[in-house]
């Protein structure tokens, strides 16, 4: 099979595409390099089904040329990281949006069946219980910046399910939680590999508020295989899953689990949010996946547990 990846340099994209080429695919991948990495590649890059075009998915003449070869299309291609995405409104709206418009509407012009990457951000500000596909969404105001990117994902979402009813389009969707392991790296904002940098190093591990707030981390190894298996599941086509691992936990305790693992000497140190993203943030308080449905649809299991993804991530660094 002939499978496309956009943002396919990136964290959680070349891990698929090793995936990928471990099976047998072609793996074409797209990435303009903006938070991909050639050095996430570098392991397959001379591989003989690897073809890599660095370029923006906004390039149409191009994405024309590559939706009609691949059989299937990951589209993982978008702005991501808190920090990146305080730092620039204007390119996260318009790769979210422009991007996932051009993917969405080349492969419909050849019937191409696309996975859509999504995010546990669409949910916004639930606290009460475990997230499910259908729970509403609690958004903050406009004024706060970090919701145009919940917002700009979840206009993707509407557009893949339009493309679904109205043209038939064979298109499912992933919002995938905290994703973690090695090659994700700290600069744009993501807890789990600066805490382990810094833990390292002996600086202080920055935890922002107080704290309290929680999360569930996934294994991006257990992230691609069920993005794997629910584009081989047909009755996937149309639906929306929840891709994550249901345990959950603070970040003062992620924190102290860092501490103890690496056996650092760090302090912890909590500074407000507004010194770590300046004005207009506001945080989840927590977010946590219910994910009976990605469990009935393939059988999910995680098959990393909180300890062995943070180890996995501190021997990746101390590599
Ligand atoms: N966070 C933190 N210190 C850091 C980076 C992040 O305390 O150095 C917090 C952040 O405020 C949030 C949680 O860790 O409450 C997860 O942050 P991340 O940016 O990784 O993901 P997201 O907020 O998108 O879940």
């Amino acid at each position: 099979m002939k499978v496309l990846i956009t943002g396919g340099a990136g964290f959680i994209g070349s891990h698929l595409a090793e995936r990928l080429l471990e099976r047998g695919d072609d793996v074409f991948i797209i990435d303009n390099l903006w938070t991909g990495k050639l050095a996430n590649i570098a392991k397959i890059q001379t591989h003989e089904r690897l073809h890599l075009v660095v370029d923006t998915i906004l390039n149409e003449s191009v994405m024309n040329e590559l939706i009609f070869k691949a059989d299937h299309i990951y589209h993982f291609a978008a702005a991501v990281g808190v920090r990146n995405i305080m730092d620039h409104p204007v390119e996260t709206l318009d790769i979210n949006v422009k991007g996932t418009e051009v993917v969405l509407r080349l492969a419909n012009r050849f019937k191409k069946k696309v996975f859509i990457a999504s995010t546990s951000e669409i949910y916004g500000k639930h606290v009460e219980h475990d997230l499910s596909e259908d729970d509403n969404r609690v958004m903050g105001t406009v004024k706060k910046r970090r919701w145009a990117y919940a917002c700009s994902k979840t206009l993707d979402e509407f557009l893949a399910l339009a493309y679904f009813d109205e043209k038939k389009l064979p298109v499912l969707i992933g919002r995938l939680f905290n994703t973690v392991g090695p090659r994700q790296t700290g600069q744009y904002g993501m807890v789990l590999p600066n805490f382990v940098q810094c833990a390292l190093l002996g600086k202080p591990i920055t935890v922002y508020g107080d704290g309290t707030q929680s999360r569930s981390f996934t294994h991006v190894n257990d992230a691609i295989g069920a993005i794997a298996r629910l584009m081989a599941e047909p009755s996937a086509e149309g639906e929306i899953f929840n891709v994550g691992n249901d345990h959950e936990v603070t970040i003062n305790d992620l924190a102290q689990r860092v501490k103890e693992m690496t056996g650092s000497d760090s302090e912890i140190e909590h500074i407000p949010y507004e010194k770590a993203y300046g004005p207009g943030f506001e945080d989840m308080e927590r977010r946590c996946p219910n994910i009976s449905k990605l469990k009935d649809a393939i059988g999910f299991e995680p098959s990393y547990d909180l300890e062995s993804s943070i180890q996995s991530v501190i021997d990746y660094f101390k590599e």
